[in-house]
């Protein structure tokens, strides 16, 4: 009997080793894994780079408090800020804790410049946020809300796509937007590049803020750093997590110089958060990641996943109704619920994972190897071949 708190329907298998693209089973089976912790292990496995990172770190010094400088916190900052809209980084230690972060950042700035009565954030229904008081209250999902007593107040909410519906919640308390760019959990929804446009041009409208939580699918996973990037917009605020930290628990919430202003000192803080042994791992990372030919093979190798995947589609089309995502971010949407498909790609040595709307989400390494996509791809067709609806 476990003594774990049942808040998961967990598989019964379990993991001894992993390496790259592949996870070894207790019971001495090898899989190769497309899930990869939900895009948190970016770069697959036991990946020499960061156990030499997280080694090296270890034997120096772990866990100093934010009462210090911490010169690799302050290494990983200065990439992040070089290569994207932002001018400020605050580190957490979980994408939760960075789109809470987010939220507070926003109403600060408001508060900061005599506007405290903006702060509310509109947000889309039924989106992924994470599982504070707080985030689930951005979801509005009831499935995360009932029962935990009142939600946080301040938080309003479309239906993707409903832009009419998102422009009528709009007034004079609302402090800002916050959608996922792609959302993960919802079942792989892209926002398209237009929508993304639109959105900045009517928060600059209202002056209101514009936070994209990019936990799931940014820090490479779309094939691009940000998947907002192709919009050619600058957000305000982007919380990121899941893949930053390549399997190392690592947030944080990303900032213009405009709003950071808020953030003075003692406003916000964190024990954890960004820790040198934490920040080293997060540094090999983003080493990795920002090589001059990372992301165009990304995009490059994703591509090709996506088009045999279509293809695989156009054969079953009684099986799969659509190919979303872009990148590694991939979902296969079925006609009808996916648990048992999930389980006969187990059975076949593709672990992969549920979203919402009957979706297989497809996560594999973003450093995957073609000869890796081409075994995926068989078994998923096997499964469609042999598959009984
Ligand atoms: C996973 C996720 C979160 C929450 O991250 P945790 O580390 O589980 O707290 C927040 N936002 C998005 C878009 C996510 O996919």
């Amino acid at each position: 009997m476990s003594s774990l708190a049942k808040i998961y329907n967990r598989r019964k298998i379990s993991f001894k080793k992993g390496k790259g693209s592949y996870l070894y089973s207790s019971n001495g089976k090898k899989y190769l894994d497309f899930v990869q912790g939900i895009a948190v292990n970016s770069l697959g496995h036991a990946n020499p780079y960061l156990i030499d990172a997280i080694k090296k770190q270890s034997k120096k010094v772990w866990h100093v408090s934010n009462a210090f400088l911490i010169p690799e916190g302050e290494k990983l900052a200065k990439k992040l800020t070089e290569k994207t809209f932002a001018d400020y980084v605050f580190f957490q230690n979980s994408g939760a804790e960075a789109t809470e972060a987010a939220i507070k950042v926003a109403r600060r700035y408001f508060y900061s410049i005599g506007k405290p009565n903006k702060y509310r954030i509109i947000c889309i229904k039924n989106s992924f946020h994470g599982r504070t008081i707080a985030a689930i209250s951005a979801s509005g999902s009831k499935k995360m809300t009932e029962g935990f007593g009142p939600k946080a107040p301040g938080f309003d909410h479309f239906e993707f796509g409903n832009h009419k519906q998102m422009k009528k919640l709009i007034n004079k308390n609302t402090a800002a937007i916050m959608v996922e760019t792609i959302m993960g959990e919802g079942g792989i929804k892209i926002i398209p590049n237009w929508c993304i446009k639109e959105l900045r041009k009517i928060c600059n409208k209202k002056g209101i803020l514009l936070i994209l939580d990019e936990v799931q699918c940014g820090v490479g996973r779309s094939g691009k750093f940000f998947a907002f990037e192709d919009a050619k917009i600058k957000p305000d605020i982007v919380p990121i997590a899941k893949g930053i930290g390549g399997g190392f628990p690592i947030g944080a919430v990303l900032m213009s110089k405009k709003v950071a202003k808020g953030m003075t000192p003692g406003t916000h803080g964190s024990t954890f958060g960004g820790n040198p042994l934490a920040m080293s791992v997060g540094n090999a990372v983003l080493d990795q990641i920002l090589n001059k030919g990372f992301l165009p093979k990304v995009r490059k190798l994703s591509n090709y996943f996506h088009s045999e995947l279509n293809k695989i589609q156009k054969q079953f089309p009684s099986i799969i109704k659509e190919v979303r995502g872009v990148g590694y971010l991939i979902g296969l949407q079925l006609l009808f619920d996916q648990t048992k498909f999930i389980q006969q790609l187990l059975d076949n040595k593709l672990l992969t994972i549920r979203a919402a709307e009957n979706v297989i989400r497809i996560l594999p390494p973003l450093n995957v190897k073609k000869s890796e996509i081409d075994i995926a791809l068989s078994i998923i067709k096997k499964v469609c071949y042999n598959y009984k609806i």
